[in-house]
């Protein structure tokens, strides 16, 4: 009787899903289980922006539909805080939209530019909810290989002059999830570039923003001389204010880009809760030491996990950014079957690469998702195994 429609089929089997589940179950059994694995973060709100939650929730005025596209205030102290941390000067009223998430922009993008028939470049291993929004817009894929050797960075010399004719979008992200890489100003001006030459709209993708290591301030795309011209940025509170839950993420930058994703969120929402909106603008305007804690609280677990991998033989590198370390996996194993013997052998769940795309192969992605002593005993069970010489 319910015949889905044709477009449903393109979307991928939600792979975290998966991975839950079979986290849930271990934990079932009564183990104790270290997760690694989902890109949740483990610390609360900081309290100033819950207390004005719970203040604004009171208002009467928030009870009612907020307005369309969100209030004007959350737009400006969007554009203060890329005023403030990169100089970057943005029109609140038409170049900021508000966003239930990153993640809803970074689908509506594709359902607001693609055609199908149309080819969207995507960097593999990458986040798969890129891929979601090219599905139901009925385009093409066509993965950019992000491999160590060209320190994660996609080479658009090896794009055929054909396919580049086609591409429409293409999406990026540094600070990188899986892999955490970071990229530079000229990496930056080579996109822009690119794009320029061959028509096609960036999506920059910079939910790390916040977290950069060894003393490294990402850089946002929009930085860039032009970039504004082919692309914009979608940025969230969930890493930077331990917002996960809370469902708030912004695009900022080219106007006619903004305006399309509006009009989707729109149809789609209306805009969050008022209250949500005033917590959101107090965590971007207010004070900003919780997110330096942040970012060292995140340099310390790297430096605990990365003692403790030294010291079972488990040889990576480290992430300039992100809260994610991208490990290769030993000999003789996919990334499946590894994470699956992780989650049996030693109760410590960690990302198959494969999820990330088919370059994800050969490696797992661990989170700094727990304390420094969780981390070390994660690595401690692990070594138990003698996997690693
Ligand atoms: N982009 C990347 C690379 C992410 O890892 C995530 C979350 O895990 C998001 C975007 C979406 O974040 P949110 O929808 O919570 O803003």
């Amino acid at each position: 009787l319910i015949q889905p429609a044709t477009r449903m089929n393109g979307l991928p089997t939600q792979f975290f899903a998966k991975l839950v589940a079979k986290a849930n179950a271990q934990a079932a059994k009564g183990r104790d289980v270290i997760n690694l694995g989902q890109g949740n973060p483990d610390q609360p709100t900081p309290p100033h922006i819950v207390a004005k939650l719970q203040e604004a929730a009171a208002n009467p005025l928030y009870h009612k539909y907020p307005p369309f596209s969100g209030y004007p205030f959350l737009k400006e102290a969007v554009a203060k805080r890329y005023k403030e941390d990169y100089n970057v000067d943005v029109d609140p009223t038409t170049e900021v939209a508000i966003l239930f998430g990153g993640k809803t922009g970074l689908v509506e993008i594709s359902q607001c530019l693609l055609n199908p028939g149309d080819v969207c470049l995507v960097p593999d291993p990458g986040y798969p909810d890129y891929w979601s929004g090219v599905a139901l817009a009925g385009a093409e894929m066509s993965f950019m290989p992000l491999t160590e050797q060209n320190s994660y960075l996609p080479d658009y010399e090896a794009i055929s002059p054909e396919l580049a004719a086609r591409a429409k979008l293409m999406f990026m992200n540094y600070p990188n999830n899986p892999t955490g890489a970071v990229a530079s100003a000229a990496f930056y001006e080579q996109t822009v570039q690119y794009a320029e030459k061959h028509g096609i709209v960036v999506a920059s993708d910079f939910a790390y923003g916040a977290i950069g290591f060894d003393g490294h301030k990402p850089i946002s795309f929009l930085q860039t001389p032009g970039a504004k011209e082919v692309g914009v940025e979608f940025y969230t509170l969930s890493k930077t204010y331990n917002m996960a839950g809370w469902r708030v993420g912004f695009a900022i930058g080219n106007a006619q880009i903004i305006k399309l994703i509006n009009l989707i969120q729109d149809h789609y929402y209306c805009s969050l809760f008022g209250g949500i909106q005033e917590a959101a603008a107090l965590a971007l305007t207010g004070p900003q030491e919780c997110v330096n804690e942040l970012r060292a609280m995140y340099e310390r677990r790297r430096e605990a996990l990365f003692t403790a991998l030294d010291r079972i033989g488990w040889k990576a590198a480290r992430p300039g950014g992100s809260f994610f370390c991208w490990l290769p996996v030993p000999e003789g194993f996919t990334s499946e079957a590894f994470a699956d013997l992780l989650l049996q052998e030693a109760d410590v769940v960690v990302a198959p690469g494969v999820g990330f795309g088919t370059h994800g192969e050969g490696f797992v992605r661990l989170g700094l998702l727990t304390s420094e002593e969780r981390l070390q005993e994660a690595v401690e069970r692990i070594g138990k195994l003698n996997l690693f010489h």
